[in-house]
């Protein structure tokens, strides 16, 4: 049985990473040139770890399955990166970013993790900058900071709405120098199937050319997997369509832990569902909260009229509008994290407040930034008496220059105006906090096997910041792996290249082919949709925003269910060796078919709650979240022994030191 070391430094937290840093091996730069490192993801966290290694002098070799890093799901996030830069003078400061995130986690991150990770957050944007990232500038040239939920500073960093796209960029013109000076070869359209193992550590991993449906195999000293989350278990997600398990959860497989895996962000701007025929929900920046209220009706009445269609919110009276979020949440208002906002608004559209016709839905309403903005904007411009309807278009002329992209998405998508009418927005599956375990080194429990960015479990806690995955991605990949790697590579200096004729290559290899082969060859009659379908209703109404002990041994007994007939029962069009979308698909759901069963058995034993994970048994009278330290202030890192049910439990103790254990309040 593999020994939970998480590494953590010694000394004072302030000084553990650069003591760390200072004590750790390292490689020299002649000897880095006989080192190859393979990187499984080429999204913001693989994207700069495969830049700055092959930059460091290592032979890159980097694995994405989409036609070109470009379109990694991270191109998707929008709303910012946060850095304690404290460029607003509103007290921020590497502590304060510490804290907020370790509170913001629910206290269960491990704290020299989340320090570290407020203290590269200044150099991450030097480095985008240095890239010619494009963030948003204030009126004298300085980079524009804006506020994201569960803190009290403005310290995000955003390039309009597309901040993940642009950071990518970024990454990608990095990555781009380093392949066009051979040092990173590209393998665009290639999924990872296995890892290989040799004398215990990675040396490889086993890939199919998604275009030829060729099976290759890849050595080199160390393998990163930075594959990013893994929502779709729940098939309707803002993730990316492609977004998927499979790299985690072959490494977990193989001897990697994964932890966590109960604790996933449901977030509260989404657009809501209208109807069974989607496959994809889309978010709504939520940067959108630092200026949208967010509302449902008072009475009951009011909510019915709407939904017939009898009365419009924008005719509802102040005093009949329940701001829920202000009402409950006074110090943090529409600002307060992400699960609680979540929890909240399904609070309200439980007890019948849901303003569309499926009853899920709340308002997030403008109209009052509206007018602040264009008062403002009307001083400035010296436009004096200016009436409330030129104040409002001046107001909205100031959204649309904030959000402008955001407002024409959600009118594209729903086809109604939200400079005219108040978006709908309802909570849904976004961001998994949970994820391969890794100790302070970002190594799993396979030595020599990385993860990093959304795919790792650290940093987050039980629920993650807004704006606070892209910075954990970069900084994984820009800032901590490039020296952490070092540690054990320096071991492989003498090693030479790995040979992909080893028996532990050819065993990998045809257990990659006799999997493929059972798919295609199985005949069934219902697709991979139907069975993916299945599984995300499980998981969200009995592992989804709130869960209780009956519901979890349900859905651990349905998944089950779901998984032998997918395996008896799926059929998959066209062949092997080919393009063949269909498979690609068939080998993610039976990933998740498994991986569910793990979050499930995982929400089970956790008979607490904490951040996203919300047990029906636990919580206070006001029907808040209740965590219980005693018990359960621990990482759950799970062992692979055969099926997701005899998974073996390992657990990190966390400890804090440098942060007092308290009851969440954002009140
Ligand atoms: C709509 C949306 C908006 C968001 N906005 C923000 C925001 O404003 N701020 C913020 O901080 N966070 C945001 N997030 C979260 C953030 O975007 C992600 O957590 C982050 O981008 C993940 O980056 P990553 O590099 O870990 O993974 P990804 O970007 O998902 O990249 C995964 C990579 O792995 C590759 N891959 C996966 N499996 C395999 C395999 N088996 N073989 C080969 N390659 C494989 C893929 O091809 C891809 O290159 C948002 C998320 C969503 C869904």
């Amino acid at each position: 049985m593999t020994k939970l070391d998480s590494r953590i430094p010694e000394g004072p937290i302030a000084e553990k990473w650069t003591r760390h840093k200072n004590s750790i091996n390292v490689v020299n730069p002649a000897n880095k040139r006989l080192i190859d490192v393979i990187v499984v993801g080429t999204g913001l966290a693989g994207g700069s770890a495969s830049a700055s290694l092959a930059e460091m002098g290592y032979n890159v070799k980097a694995f994405c399955f989409q036609d070109s890093p470009r379109r990694a799901h991270s191109i998707a996030a929008q709303g910012g990166i946060n850095a304690a830069k404290n460029y607003q003078n509103d007290g921020d400061s590497t502590y304060r970013l510490f804290y907020d995130t370790v509170k913001g986690g629910d206290y269960r991150s491990r704290e020299a993790n989340v320090y570290r990770l407020a203290e590269v957050s200044a150099n991450i944007i030097d480095q985008c900058v240095a890239q010619g990232v494009p963030f948003a500038r204030d009126y004298g040239g300085l980079l524009d900071n804006r506020s994201f939920g569960g803190v009290l500073v403005s310290r995000t960093f955003y390039a309009k709405g597309q901040t993940g796209q642009q950071l990518l960029l970024g990454a990608y013109s990095a990555m781009s120098r380093q392949i066009g000076k051979g040092k990173i070869k590209m393998y665009n359209r290639h999924e990872m199937l296995d890892v290989v193992k040799v004398d215990g550590k990675a040396r490889g991993i086993i890939a199919r050319d998604l275009v030829t449906g060729a099976i290759e195999r890849h050595s080199a000293h160390a393998v990163v997997i930075c594959s990013g989350g893994y929502g779709n278990v729940f098939f309707l997600s803002t993730n990316a369509m492609g977004s998927n398990v499979t790299a985690a959860w072959k490494i977990h497989k193989k001897g990697a832990y994964f932890a966590n895996p109960c604790y996933t962000q449901i977030h509260p701007t989404c657009i809501p569902r209208s109807g069974d025929h989607q496959s994809k929900l889309t978010l709504m920046s939520e940067s959108l909260r630092n200026d949208g209220r967010i509302w449902v009706p008072k009475k009951i009445e009011d909510v019915k009229a709407i939904r017939e269609g009898k009365l419009k919110p924008t005719q509802l009276k102040e005093e009949d509008r329940d701001y829920y979020l202000e009402r409950r949440y006074p110090a943090f208002g529409n600002l307060v994290p992400r699960d609680v906002a979540s929890r909240a608004a399904k609070e309200r559209c439980d007890e019948g407040f849901g303003v569309n016709n499926t009853g899920e839905a709340v308002y997030l309403d403008f109209a009052s930034s509206f007018m602040r903005y264009g008062k403002e904007k009307a001083m400035v411009e010296g436009i004096e008496n200016a009436s409330p309807e030129k104040i409002r278009e001046l107001g909205e002329g100031v959204i649309e220059a904030k959000y402008g992209n955001l407002f024409q998405m959600y009118e594209k998508i729903v086809d109604e105006n939200p400079y005219k009418t108040p978006m709908m927005i309802y909570p849904a599956v976004h961001y998994t906090m949970g994820g391969v375990w890794v100790d302070y080194n970002l190594m799993t429990t396979i030595p020599g096997c990385y993860c990093l960015g959304e795919a790792n479990f650290s940093d987050h806690g039980a629920n993650r910041l807004g704006a606070s995955a892209l910075m954990q991605g970069l900084a994984d990949g820009y800032f901590v792996l490039p020296y952490t790697i070092g540690d054990q590579l320096a071991h492989d200096i003498r090693t030479g290249p790995i040979s992909t004729d080893l028996p532990e290559f050819i065993e990998a290899e045809k257990s990659v082919k006799d999997g493929l082969s059972k798919l295609i060859n199985n005949k069934g009659t219902h697709s991979v949709d139907y069975f993916h379908k299945r599984l995300g209703k499980v998981m969200w109404d009995k592992v989804g925003m709130a869960r209780d002990e009956k519901g979890l041994k349900e859905a651990i007994a349905e998944i089950q269910q779901i998984r032998t007939e997918f395996w008896a029962d799926v059929r998959i069009p066209g062949g092997l060796n080919e393009m063949n979308p269909e498979l690609e698909k068939a080998g993610r759901v039976a990933d998740f078919l498994e991986l569910g069963e793990l979050f499930a058995k995982d929400a089970l034993e956790r008979n607490e709650s904490c951040g996203g994970h919300f047990r029906e048994e636990s919580k206070t009278e006001d029907g808040e979240a209740l965590r219980n330290d005693k018990d359960f202030a621990y990482v759950a890192a799970w062992e692979y022994t055969g099926e997701p049910k005899d998974a073996v439990l390992h657990k990190e103790e966390l400890e804090f030191k440098d942060i007092e254990l308290k009851q969440r309040s954002y009140k």
